[in-house]
């Protein structure tokens, strides 16, 4: 089980002009499905543990279990927590083995934003785990914004720069125009923004709310700097519609491997899916090769 750091799997994606997906997992299926569309494909991958799963299912729980069937996976894994927003939660995903973790301080002032990421960026970096940070706020969908409030969310150069230069960390997530869930409307990323921030803080940007985005404007933000892309409303969807296949066919159907394995294929099918749209297919050996592996 060859498990890479967030930051050594995002630099070799940045420097070889290709994106790492970052799958959200939910319960055992979805992680097999994350795990075997890899393999299928021969690609590195990003599996992130979400705040919803860690309410449910629980941070350690996830992480045995990702842990467990990875064990004969031959391509690059990396666990990903995604959106913490809590310094402890960061914190016990470094204790846990996590290979990258995200605090999200978007919520605070920039000075705290800015103070803590920094505390976590420190304590990963010292065991070699990657550390993502967040400027400029990424809305939901469900939120019912204007075009004014959307635009005030488009994070600024000065203050990508400034945040990368108080917290020193390994990748950006960044707000250039898109949202999480599913958009009521097609997004337009903002590419000007999202070259200027690339180009001034010279590390990996992560595109957040990357669902439903078309495809050539995903490849293009990859073209400009976006290394890591996180996927979780359409998989979630693909795998939701998958069961309810089998529920539809035969509503007395309660041998639970058939619904949800059927919701796995389906999961399965979608990340095969984007991580071509990503361009990582076949590159897990080339990675592998290049990088230090952390074996545990
Ligand atoms: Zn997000």
């Amino acid at each position: 089980m060859p498990f890479v750091s967030g930051k050594e799997m995002l630099h070799h994606a940045r420097e070889n002009g290709y994106g790492i997906g970052a799958f959200s997992a939910h319960n055992a299926e979805t992680i097999q499905a994350i795990l075997e569309a890899a393999e299928e494909e021969k690609a590195p991958i990003m599996i992130q543990v979400g705040q919803k799963v860690i309410g449910s299912v629980g941070l350690e729980p996830m992480k045995v279990m990702i842990d467990t069937f990875a064990k004969n996976t031959t391509v690059p894994v990396c666990i990903h927590l995604d959106h913490s927003r809590q310094y402890t939660q960061s914190m016990e995903a470094i204790q846990l083995g996590f290979q990258s973790v995200m605090f999200d301080g978007s919520g605070y002032s920039f000075e705290e934003n800015a103070e803590i990421t920094k505390k976590v960026v420190d304590a990963a970096r010292a065991l070699g785990i990657g550390s993502e940070g967040e400027i400029g706020k990424i809305g939901g969908t469900e939120d019912d914004i204007t075009v004014d409030e959307k635009d005030a969310l488009i994070t600024t150069v000065e203050e990508a720069i400034r945040f990368t230069e108080a917290t020193d960390v390994d990748y950006l997530a960044v707000s250039i125009g898109t949202a999480h869930g599913i958009y009521k409307e097609v997004p337009n990323l903002r590419f000007d923004r999202l070259k200027e921030i690339a180009e001034a803080v010279d590390r990996p940007i992560v595109l957040h709310g990357g669902s439903d985005v078309p495809d050539e404007q995903v490849q293009r933000a990859i073209s400009l700097g976006v290394a890591k892309i996180n996927v979780d409303t359409e998989l979630r969807q693909a795998f939701t519609r998958g069961v309810q296949e089998v529920f539809n066919e035969n509503p007395d159907q309660f041998v639970l491997a058939d619904s949800l394995g059927n919701g796995k294929r389906r999961m399965k099918a979608k990340v095969q899916e984007k991580i071509r749209v990503f361009g990582s297919q076949g590159r897990a050996e080339e990675l592998l090769l290049n990088k230090k592996v952390v074996t545990l």
